[in-house]
Order: structure tokens, then C-alpha cells, then sequence
């Protein structure tokens, strides 16, 4: 290196150095107002748009991933998540067993997603397989036991985000898997009660770890099926959800439903129908140390941007 090229790189540490210092005096920065969650659900190995039906032209992940590049580019504070049966459902599934799936969704910057029933068609030992070689984010699942030692490490029963100076505290609910998926697809598994399991998550996240907001990840449903509870009964029986991000039964929702609980407290339930044709936004404003969601949802069209 010439000496004049080294004073000059010496010279950009010093003033590097420098700013760090300042900046471990100066007052941390303002915590963020809104936190903006963009969400999906069952979009079921759809990564092209429809070409055909009511819903021709909309959905396909690129679509997705550059209406999602737009808006975080205006909006940094944004977490994007799913709440499950991302497989399935079109022959890139079939060939590629989940892989263009999961790799799409990590170019499109997902950060957390959590496990429907159709997550585990290839079974319980791919699905961990799938997540660990192609998943650039996070699973969880609080309710879903899994033996299998690689589970630890890939999928957690909840996780943190902290964004804006914000603490959000995510947990996943999974549907009951007896009756619904082939025993030996989910050998290994366990099914624990979701509304138990969700009040230890609350006073875990609400108390242990401080978290501003609470959101379960739920792959139950809308409205459970048969005698399994499903979100409604989540909010209803479960105190200190501020939201539930749903899926399973493709209910389109077009805006949040608000539920209030018998202690005069309030959860908003939001799910965006299938196959990613429309991408929901729910925004979490934080005031008086209250948390307000307010919600909407964009269909996924070519002429559509943020
Ligand atoms: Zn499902």
C-alpha cells in the first residue's frame, strides 16, 4: 500500500472511530410510532400469478417480493410473515419439494412464518430438512412439539423482533394434525392445547420479556374445526394478544375483525384468503402504552404498488 492510500484509510478509521464514540454519548433514537406487519397465508407453492379463473393476472412471488421492495423502501420499520401451508398446491411442489417455495420467500425478505398442516406433505423430517438448506427466516410453532433434535435449532415456539426500538414478541400455533395429516407424515410431532399454550406464551412474552406487542402466528382457523378452537376462541378465552395473523381456512378477510374478550379487551384477527392474490398490511401504532391496529389488505396485480 502507498503511504499516501494508508494515511488516507488511517485517516477513515479515526473518523470512524470517532462516530462511534459520539454516538455512545448521544440520546438513543426516538422508538418508532408504527410497526408495520405485511402478512400471508396458504399461499400453497403459488410463485406464478394465476393465468386463468376469477383471480387471473393477480398473486405470483415476484409480484409480491417487489410490491413488498417498494414499500419497505418508504417504510423501513416493516416485519414480514406467513401463517403457514406454504407448500403445496402447484407443480413446483411436486418437482421441487419446497425449495422454490422457501427460497423465493427468503429473497422477498420474509422474516417469520409458522407451520400448517400442509407444511407437512413430504413429513415432519423434511419439512426441517427443507427449512434448514433453503429458509433465510424463522419458524415458529408453541404448539406443535417436535422430537426430531434438528426442531430445536429450526423451530423455535416463539421469537423477538426488535425494530423501531420496538419489542415484538411472535408465537405459532398449529392445527391439530390427528385426522388431518397421514400419521406417518408427522411421526415424532405433538399436539398441544392451543389456547393453554398460548396464555404461558403471553405471560412469557407480556411478562419475561417485555415485549411491546404481542402477535400468535396461527395456522388453526378462522373458526376451529369441529370441536378444536380455532382464532375466534383464541381471542375470546386468551387475554393480551394484540393480534392474530391467521390462516387455514382462506377466509378473506378485508379488514381486521375486532374481538372483545370478557375483560373489555380487544384482539384483531386479520387472514388474506390463499395462494398470496392479496398481501395484507396491518399497521400497530403505539400511544399511551397502548397498542392500535389498524389494517387493510392489497391485491397482488401487476398495476398495484404501495
Ligand atoms: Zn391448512
Amino acid at each position: 500500500m502507498d503511504r499516501r492510500l494508508f494515511l488516507q484509510r488511517i485517516g477513515q478509521a479515526a473518523c470512524a472511530a470517532s462516530l462511534t464514540g459520539c454516538s455512545a454519548w448521544a440520546a438513543p433514537p426516538p422508538k418508532a410510532k408504527v410497526i408495520t406487519l405485511l402478512h400471508t397465508n396458504d399461499t400453497h407453492s403459488r410463485i406464478d400469478p394465476f393465468t386463468t379463473g376469477p383471480y387471473k393476472g393477480q398473486g405470483g412471488i415476484a409480484q409480491r417480493a417487489a410490491w413488498i421492495r417498494a414499500f419497505r423502501a418508504k417504510h423501513p420499520h416493516t416485519l414480514v410473515i406467513d401463517a403457514g401451508d406454504i407448500f403445496q398446491g402447484t407443480p413446483y411442489f411436486n418437482l421441487f419439494h419446497g425449495r422454490v417455495e422457501l427460497e423465493t420467500m427468503s429473497l422477498a425478505g420474509y422474516d417469520i412464518a409458522t407451520i400448517g398442516n400442509h407444511d407437512f406433505d413430504l413429513g415432519a423430517e423434511w419439512l426441517l430438512t427443507a427449512i434448514e438448506r433453503y429458509a433465510k427466516f424463522s419458524f415458529c410453532s408453541a404448539n406443535l412439539q417436535f422430537s426430531q433434535a434438528a426442531a430445536q435449532k429450526w423451530i423455535r415456539p416463539y421469537l423477538l423482533r426488535t425494530i423501531g426500538g420496538r419489542k415484538i414478541g411472535f408465537f405459532g400455533l398449529g392445527v391439530r394434525c390427528e385426522g388431518l395429516i397421514p400419521t406417518h407424515l408427522w411421526r415424532g410431532v405433538r399436539y398441544l392445547d392451543p389456547i393453554a399454550v398460548s396464555r404461558k406464551m403471553v405471560q412469557l412474552l407480556r411478562g419475561t420479556h417485555q415485549c411491546d406487542a404481542v402477535i400468535a402466528l396461527s395456522h388453526l382457523g378462522f373458526v376451529g374445526y369441529r370441536s378444536e378452537p380455532g382464532d375466534m376462541d383464541l381471542a375470546q378465552q386468551v387475554r393480551g394478544i394484540d393480534l392474530i395473523v391467521g390462516g387455514h381456512t382462506h377466509t378473506f378477510l378485508n379488514a381486521p375483525k375486532r374481538i372483545s374478550n370478557a375483560f373489555q379487551e380487544q384482539t384483531h384477527i386479520v387472514q388474506v384468503g390463499h395462494s398470496g392474490v392479496w398481501l395484507g398490511q396491518v399497521d400497530l401504532h403505539f400511544t399511551d402504552g397502548h397498542v392500535h391496529v389498524q389494517g387493510t389488505t392489497h391485491p397482488i396485480t401487476p398495476e398495484q404498488t404501495p
